[in-house]
């Protein structure tokens, strides 16, 4: 296929990649990378110590070049679970930054330090699109992360569909603050603006202060997790540079999770510009979004990209006859976006697809009559069945956060003898010295929603158990 970065084909002097101080242009990242790929080319795959650093951006450049499958590690991952991915992925050697210290899980692995200063040059090896690229593990959120093998048509082919939705073009900056090991960070935050030929500049570790500061200077977007544009709404109301800030940009990005609604409405009311919300998986990369062109609309991830088809699919296996905004059932998607594969687990593989080639994604969502999705939550843990009902926690979760007492909020089912399962909300107060009681939070949700929506039961916490990537984490919630 041809190159997945045509602007390194013939760098020029015009900027990269910036973490902190330290940056590239696309000159000295083709010449680095090319020096790194010759000590990769021949194997199988390789791991990356995904650290937030130019290292991490040069060593998955240099793997692409080479043909090789680049592994993103996460460096806050603990030896089990690195154990677990490096038996499963027995990559050749691990790609580091000079000077970062190695876990003993990784002790054994022959370790290649990454100099971004090298200068070499590359032959030119024979890679087909179907080609692994990356094995990627998922974030873990419902069981064992599995390691999902990512060919270069799918992220060729996800990145210039989001190239067509967002309008993102080589003049685009873009501000990131997420950890490279999974897709958000990696693919659309790293591989997308390089795809394009435009520039990112990376904070490290996310802050507003940090954002604020890079929209000022020139920065066009923002890609964040649900987290993220929660930590700003929050600080909206006391820092009014920041709504000035955040008004300068081009696209204001969420995903990973669902984007809160009372989140959403702060930020639009607070800088008047509304986040798009878009919709993927580590398994399919990009599935649908908000157009830059399109209306966004608060609590939906937007249309199927081009390319990607979508169907909602009922229980026994039919797709929904229409969208009518109300029905829910399974996203199933179909496209070259889609992995080939999860690593050594042909069962799991063969589990995720239908019979007539759809990926079963688990999640729920219903479909507005003009094509919007609405992701109501995952098939394993969101969908609460109650006398006869099927509740999705989401719209649950939507309307809690909107209560004063409020800070954060999730919602799960738990059995019980008459309903079959009964709803249970999990709440990060406010005001910890008064916290929101059962009877207060049950009327406020029957009364925005419908009385069987309420909860029946009410757990005060300090804080929800979370991922790296901020998503919440509702096995923890059920079965500590
Ligand atoms: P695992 O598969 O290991 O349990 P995971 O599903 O969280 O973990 P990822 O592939 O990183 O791993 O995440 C994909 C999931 O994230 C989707 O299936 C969906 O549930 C959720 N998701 C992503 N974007 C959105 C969004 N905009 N709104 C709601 N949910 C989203
Ligand atoms: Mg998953």
């Amino acid at each position: 296929m041809s190159t997945l970065f045509p602007a390194l084909t013939n760098p020029g002097e015009q900027p990269a990649l910036r973490f902190g101080d330290r940056s590239l242009t696309y000159a000295e990242l083709g010449a680095a990378a090319d020096a790194l790929a010759t000590r990769c080319a021949g194997n199988n795959r390789v791991a990356v110590w995904a650290t937030n650093s130019l290292e991490t951006a040069v060593a998955v450049v240099a793997a692409l070049r080479a043909g090789v499958a680049a592994v993103p590690l996460n460096p806050k991952s603990g030896d089990k679970e690195l154990g677990h991915i490096l038996a499963d992925s027995a990559p050749a050697l691990v790609l580091a930054a000079p000077g970062d210290e190695l876990p003993s899980a990784l002790r054994e692995l022959k370790r290649v330090d990454v100099d971004v200063r090298a200068v070499g040059t590359v032959a030119d090896v024979q890679v087909s699109d179907e080609d692994p690229a990356l094995v990627v593990y998922t974030s873990g959120t419902t069981g064992p992360p599995k390691g999902a093998v990512l060919p270069r048509r799918a992220i060729a082919t996800t990145l210039d569909a989001l190239a067509d939705a967002w309008q993102w073009t080589g003049d685009d900056v873009l501000v990131h603050g997420l950890p490279l090991f999974h897709v958000h960070g990696l693919v659309l935050g790293i591989l997308g603006p390089l795809r394009r030929g435009g520039s990112v500049r990376h904070l490290g570790r996310f802050s507003t202060e940090g954002v604020a500061r890079e929209l000022n200077d020139g920065a066009t977007m923002l890609f964040g997790v649900p987290t993220m544009y929660h930590r700003i709404a929050e600080t909206l109301p006391d820092d009014p540079g920041l709504a000035k800030s955040l008004a300068r940009a081009r696209l204001l990005v969420s995903g990973s999770a669902a984007l809160p609604v009372h989140d959403h409405e702060r930020i639009a009311s607070a800088t008047g510009r509304r986040v798009i919300e878009r919709y993927g998986m580590t398994e399919t990369l990009m599935n649908t979004s908000v157009r830059a062109d399109g209306e966004p609309r608060a609590g939906t991830v937007g249309v199927p990209l081009p390319g990607v088809e979508l169907r909602l699919v009922e229980e026994d296996g039919t797709q929904l006859p229409v969208y009518d905004g109300e029905s829910v059932g399974e996203i199933q998607v179909r496209g070259p976006n889609l992995f080939t594969e999860y690593l050594n687990r042909p069962d799991a593989t063969a589990a995720a697809f239908t019979a007539d080639g759809w990926f079963r994604t688990g999640d729920m969502a219903v479909r507005d009559p003009d094509g919007y999705v609405r992701i109501v939550g995952r098939k394993a843990t969101d969908l609460i069945k109650s006398g006869g009902y099927k509740i999705g926690a989401g719209e649950i979760e939507n309307a809690l956060l909107e209560h004063p007492g409020v800070r954060e909020a999730a919602v799960t089912g738990e059995p019980d003898p008459d309903l079959g399962e009964r709803i249970v909300a999990w709440i990060v107060p406010a005001d910890p010295q008064s916290p929101p009681e059962l009877a207060e939070l049950a009327d406020h949700v029957a009364g925005r929603l419908a009385p069987h929506k309420r909860p029946r039961v009410v757990h005060h916490l300090s804080a929800l158990p979370r991922n790296d990537m901020g998503k919440i984490l509702k096995r923890a919630l059920t079965h500590d």
